[in-house]
């Protein structure tokens, strides 16, 4: 593993901007933007058109470059505006080309106060490169209000929706770490996706912080942006949102981004999946099976995904195999093992790789395609349910290294 750790004091508080950062805003949000500065009605479509192509198709990181854009109207949008991108707090780097990183957003209402200061949410996003695409793994909250018993984000008590701005943002900072902006180039540490037509991000996962079902708004606008066929054109089908199961937010959801689903089911029994899920109390497992069949597009070509943590003695039985056939029955569905990854003070061991196996061949023989979903990035503590505290750590343990040398 490599780790780079960017020289940031932690603790220095910062300042709400004065000046607005106009990427990862959606058209009308940059109209609105453009309306404030004084451009016209009638030319607010064309300037809108023109920013966006620079923005999110070039990858601008000032407005000087913008070479269609009268030097007046730059000056002026210099004035009130800036394309700043989140700071990168650290990155690293794993040996098998999982990166993750720690992005702070600018402050913003709601965030922490530290000294009288307010100071920006921090979020983890990390890329995953394979052969033939890299997944890019975002958040839609700063940390969860929902309480599943195997997640380390639910401990964490901060919480705020994140705006479609740093949804996006997101994404934005993933494509500049990763040279994928015209002009750019790639890291040389590379194992990123390369060739003709190939982006290094060409799939979303919302499977980081937070219930992007309780974002839904901020969600639907952050696709939009990142669906735009002028701008970042990333393939809805390659967009996948996964839910906890808040089972009458699916249709909208469906409806209104068109968005591939995953759901974590996690367990095939009500008594169970209260515990792992609780939410579950309130949408038990039929109603949310029920909300699955009825969602928008689904097709053999559109399956969802169904997420199922492999938790030792706890839900990973055969018996838990066929009856998890046996629900899914009639729904175009692909099933997603994931071993469980632990974190400091869980009760949950992963199950072992044979009970995973046994687990994986009945519902393969069941004919579903049931992936294991190999741990990625463990090196560098990138897998699900490892972020955040654990990133604190390392930094704790880079400025004891510091100290020490
Ligand atoms: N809140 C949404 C999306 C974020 S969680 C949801 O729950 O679907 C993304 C996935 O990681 C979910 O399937 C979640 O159950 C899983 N997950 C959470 N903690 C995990 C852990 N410690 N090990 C493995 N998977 C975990
Ligand atoms: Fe929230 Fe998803 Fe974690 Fe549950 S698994 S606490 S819904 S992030």
């Amino acid at each position: 593993m490599s780790l780079a750790l960017t020289p940031a004091d932690e603790n220095a508080p910062v300042a709400i901007q004065a000046t607005m950062s106009l990427v990862g805003l959606t058209r009308i949000q940059l109209a609105e933007a453009l309306r404030d500065i004084g451009v016209s009605d009638g030319d607010i479509r064309m300037r809108v058109g023109q920013l966006w192509h620079w923005i999110y198709f070039q990858g601008a990181t000032d407005f000087d470059s913008m070479l269609n854009v009268s030097k007046a109207l730059r000056a002026r949008l210099a004035e009130r505006f800036t394309l700043d991108r989140p700071q990168v707090v650290a990155e690293q780097v794993s040996t098998d080309g999982t990166r993750k990183w720690l992005i702070r957003m600018p402050p913003a209402p709601g965030d922490r106060l530290v000294g009288g200061k307010t100071v920006g949410a921090e979020i983890e996003c990390v890329y995953i490169p394979e052969s033939d695409r890299g997944t890019l793994c975002v958040s839609s909250q700063v940390g969860c209000t929902l309480t599943c018993s195997f997640c380390h984000t639910g401990t964490q008590k901060l919480v705020r929706n994140l705006t479609s701005q740093e949804i996006v943002q997101q994404l934005m900072v993933a494509r500049h770490q990763l040279g994928d902006f015209p002009g750019l180039t790639p890291p040389t540490n590379g194992l990123i996706p390369s060739g003709e037509g190939v982006r290094a991000v060409s799939n979303i996962v919302f499977m980081g912080m937070g219930e992007p079902l309780y974002n839904l708004d901020n969600v639907a606008d952050a696709l939009g942006v990142m669906s735009d066929g002028d701008g970042l054109s990333l393939s809805k089908r390659r967009i996948t949102v996964s839910t906890s199961g808040v089972a009458p937010s699916i249709a909208d959801l469906g409806a209104r981004t068109g968005a591939m689903l995953a759901i974590s089911l996690h367990a095939v029994r009500d008594d169970l999946r209260d515990k792992l899920v609780p939410l579950n109390k309130k949408y038990p497992i039929v109603e949310l099976l029920q909300a699955c069949r009825d969602y928008p597009g689904l097709s053999n070509a559109r399956r969802i995904t169904f997420e199922y943590v492999m938790l030792k003695g706890v839900n990973d039985s055969p018996a838990d195999a066929r009856q998890l056939v046996r629900l899914l029955k009639g729904i175009p569905a692909k099933i997603n093992l994931i071993p469980f990854n632990p974190w400091p003070g869980t009760v949950y061991e992963c199950s072992d790789w044979e009970t995973i196996e046994r687990f994986s061949d009945i519902v393969f023989n069941a004919g579903y395609a049931s992936p294991v979903r190999t741990p990625r990035g463990r090196d560098i503590l990138a897998a699900c349910g490892q972020l955040k505290s654990e990133t604190e750590k390392l930094r704790a343990r880079a400025r004891l290294a510091d100290d020490q040398d």
